[in-house]
């Protein structure tokens, strides 16, 4: 039985301890950085279409704004917890730091269970969050986008609840990002997770001389960054053999037909019950025999009970802290290349900032030009923590941290030492 408990604010507490180390941080700085700067906690009880009124918990934490306003997702999952929020937070602060965009790091989350409530009830409770904690967001403040449990849908009615409060058809300035096209969203957001999680790869494979029309690759997670990842993997001819989600995991060692499987899972909104495949305890997928592993749902995933049994020449993080701090020294004695995920998912935040300049400035970006630039960066941030990494004898996620937190420091310095 497993005595780790890490959760993911002690992963990323233990990711900043390290580069603190590293980086000879004095006290009063390693303080001021550790943070949060804020963290807010509201109670929403909006009434149900049916007259059921329900107690829910949000959260809200601004990590750190040295760099710019926070921004990160809204997780709605119904055990999302304060401390998921602030250790979510914290990365964020790393991410938009290491991906050079002039954002800190922020969180939010909703307790509540997507999966069970109807469209109409979900918007409920999105604007009903929204107003409980409208004065914590804005353009110069905290600047949410979708994560877990939440999507474009929802980013629309936020706006909608922000513009409608102020009696405007739009907002003042960019408030939300991962918006719908239709409403000042910025083309290809929906997919610059999953397709930045890709453009890591294809480097890695690159520094490794590894060919990627070789490569197995296993996935765990198959929503908004996993299902994009995969139909992007799969243009390159790999062999994507195995994917699981919640409902369980589908295996085909020929490789799974992503076209059908994501019709499939959005008809019945999962994989299970995919015909062409075996289905399989989506426990295993850590022990998959595969060239590439894909963490690409939720955090603590790769514990000290299962990263023994990984059997990968590379993990990339698509999902946030989904390796805990005694897991990720397990893979570095074994030699794994970890993709970490401060770098390899930060292409949603990259396109987020993309299109918080195109609101900003009522400008129209085109698809090419967005996924030009995501592409460029991702490459050049990726090349950038590798060098970084082969000069100092550092990991991946060591390199990544240390480029993140220094820069951190930098911004932090060049404020000043008074409010
Ligand atoms: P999502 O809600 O769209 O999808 C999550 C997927 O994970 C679903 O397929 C779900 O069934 C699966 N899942 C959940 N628990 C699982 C488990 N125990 N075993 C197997 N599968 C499980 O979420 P998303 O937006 O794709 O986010 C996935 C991860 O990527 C999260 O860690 C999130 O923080 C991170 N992330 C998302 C974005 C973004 O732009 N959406 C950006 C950066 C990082």
């Amino acid at each position: 039985m497993s005595r780790e408990t890490d959760s993911i604010l002690q992963t990323a507490l233990h990711n900043f301890e390290q580069a603190a180390k590293r980086l000879k941080l004095e006290n009063s700085v390693y303080q001021k950085v550790l943070g949060p700067k804020e963290k807010i906690e509201i109670n929403i009880n909006p009434v149900l279409p049916d007259g059921k009124v329900t107690h829910i918990k949000v959260f809200i934490v601004r990590h750190n704004d040295a760099l710019g306003p926070a921004k990160g997702g809204i997780r709605m999952t119904p055990d999302v917890t304060f401390d998921d929020v602030t250790g979510l937070a914290m990365e964020m602060t790393w991410k938009t730091s290491l991906i050079g965009v002039p954002f800190g790091g922020g969180k939010s989350g909703i307790q509540s269970d997507p999966a069970r409530l109807r469209p109409d009830e979900k918007e409920i409770i999105v604007r009903a969050f929204i107003r409980g904690a409208r004065r914590h967001i804005g353009p110069e403040i905290y600047i949410p986008a979708p994560d877990m449990g939440t999507n474009q849908t929802d980013m629309a009615h936020i706006r909608d609840c922000i513009s409608y409060s102020e009696g405007t058809s739009i907002t003042k300035g960019c408030y939300v990002t991962g918006k719908p096209v239709i409403l000042g969203g910025i083309v290809g957001r929906r997919e610059a997770t999953g397709k930045g999680v890709v453009y890591t790869i294809l480097s890695a494979c690159e520094k490794l001389g590894l060919d990627i029309k070789n490569m197995r690759i296993a996935l765990q997670g198959f929503g908004n960054v996993g299902s994009v990842a995969a139909v992007e993997l799969a243009k390159y001819g790999v062999k994507i053999i195995a994917i699981a989600d919640i409902s369980g995991m589908v295996v085909n060692e020929k490789g799974l037909d992503i076209e059908a499987l994501l019709q499939h899972s959005q008809q019945s909104g999962y994989v299970k019950g995919f015909n062409k495949a075996t289905e399989v305890d989506r426990d295993k997928i850590f022990a998959i025999d595969c060239d590439i592993l894909i963490p690409a749902a939720s955090g603590s995933q790769i514990t000290i009970d299962n990263v023994r049994d990984i059997n990968a020449k590379i993990i990339a993080e698509g999902a946030n802290a989904p390796t805990t701090a005694g897991a990720d020294e397990v893979l570095n004695k074994q030699g794994i290349f970890v993709i970490p995920d401060i770098l390899c998912n930060a292409g949603g935040v990259f396109v987020s900032y993309l299109e918080y300049t195109q609101e900003t400035q009522r400008e129209q970006m085109g698809l090419a030009q967005v996924e030009h630039r995501l592409a460029e960066r991702m490459k050049q941030r990726f090349n950038e923590v590798y060098d970084f990494s082969k000069e100092r004898s550092l990991t991946m996620r060591e390199a990544a941290m240390d480029i993140a937190v220094s820069k951190i420091v930098e911004a932090t310095f060049a404020r000043g030492l008074l409010p």
